[in-house]
């Protein structure tokens, strides 16, 4: 029961009717910090400037999470960034400070990888291949050189886009090799889908990746998708008929609770 007391947090986007924060976040303070809750806000982007000098003065409110299409949009408009944030231009978000002053993060890539550290992963000397430098592709890979991958290989059907994450990981990480588009997945830890390829598929649906490359998979590869609907993709059953261990997008948003509700202060890092 949200009261005249009770502090909140949201999330912010367009649509927002299927996301999944709100279900997640409220079962968790409804167990252990009842007098918190979250709202759910589909915004209009004609009133970001609006809602940016609203949340400044919403008193209440501790913070925003932000989904898209605002991650960049927001990210221009607050008072600091995290060096991450400041470096892929994006937040998924926002701590209000107690003045008012708003703060932002990105923890993509840390959901990512705590769910993929569950599977036993470790990124230090990794050798990876990420499909898709958006947002979420931009940001795992940002996170996967920070926690110690040695390779890594980016694909994205815009070659503009590929080359400007190359630029950004050579000038935040220089002792990452970035290679070329492989001939073969056999020597890669993990191959990671972070386009949209693979949403709504059913069974025999389109993958990321050529069938005749996918073969190529080693059954040692950890195999993720970003994408959460449906929980295991064309692309994940393949790797899975392949022996590799996958890991789902539903995993990944999950793994990310703890980060988003630690930075906006209403959880601890690890729930
Ligand atoms: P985005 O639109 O910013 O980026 C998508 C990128 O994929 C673009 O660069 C596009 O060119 C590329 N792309 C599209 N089709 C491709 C193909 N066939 N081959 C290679 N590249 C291709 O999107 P985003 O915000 O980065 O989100 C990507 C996906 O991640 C969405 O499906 C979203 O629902 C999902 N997502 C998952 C989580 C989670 O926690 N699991 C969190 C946020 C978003």
């Amino acid at each position: 029961m949200i009261q005249g007391s009770t502090e909140l947090v949201a999330i912010v986007g367009s649509p927002i009717a299927q996301v999944k924060s709100p279900e997640n976040f409220n079962r968790w303070f409804a167990e252990h910090q009842p007098n918190i809750a979250m709202l759910a806000i589909d915004l209009q982007q004609d009133v970001l400037d609006d809602f940016i000098r609203t949340l400044r003065g919403w008193q209440n409110l501790r913070g925003c999470v932000v989904t898209v299409p605002y991650k960049q949009l927001l990210a221009s408009r607050l008072d600091l960034l995290s060096e991450r944030s400041n470096a892929l231009r994006s937040i998924n978000v926002i701590r209000r400070e107690a003045d008012g002053r708003l703060v932002g993060d990105i923890v993509d890539g840390e959901g990512f990888l705590n769910a993929a550290r569950q599977q036993g992963f470790n990124a230090r000397d990794t050798q990876v291949m990420l499909i898709g430098t958006g947002g979420v592709g931009s940001a795992i890979a940002y996170s996967l050189c920070q926690a110690g991958a040695s390779h890594i290989v980016i694909s994205d059907l815009s070659q503009e886009r590929v080359k400007a994450l190359e630029d950004l990981l050579r000038d935040a990480f220089p002792k990452v090799v970035i290679g070329t588009y492989p001939i073969t997945l056999a020597h890669f830890d993990l191959v990671v889908n972070a386009s949209p390829v693979g949403m709504g598929a059913t069974d025999n649906g389109p993958m990321p990746l050529p069938g005749d490359l996918m073969e190529t998979l080693s059954a040692t590869t950890l195999v993720a998708d970003v994408v959460t609907s449906p929980s295991i993709t064309p692309f994940l059953a393949f790797a899975q008929r392949m022996g590799c261990p996958i890991q789902t997008g539903p995993e990944m948003a999950l793994a990310q609770l703890g980060n988003l509700g630690h930075f906006m202060g209403v959880t601890p890092l690890e729930i």
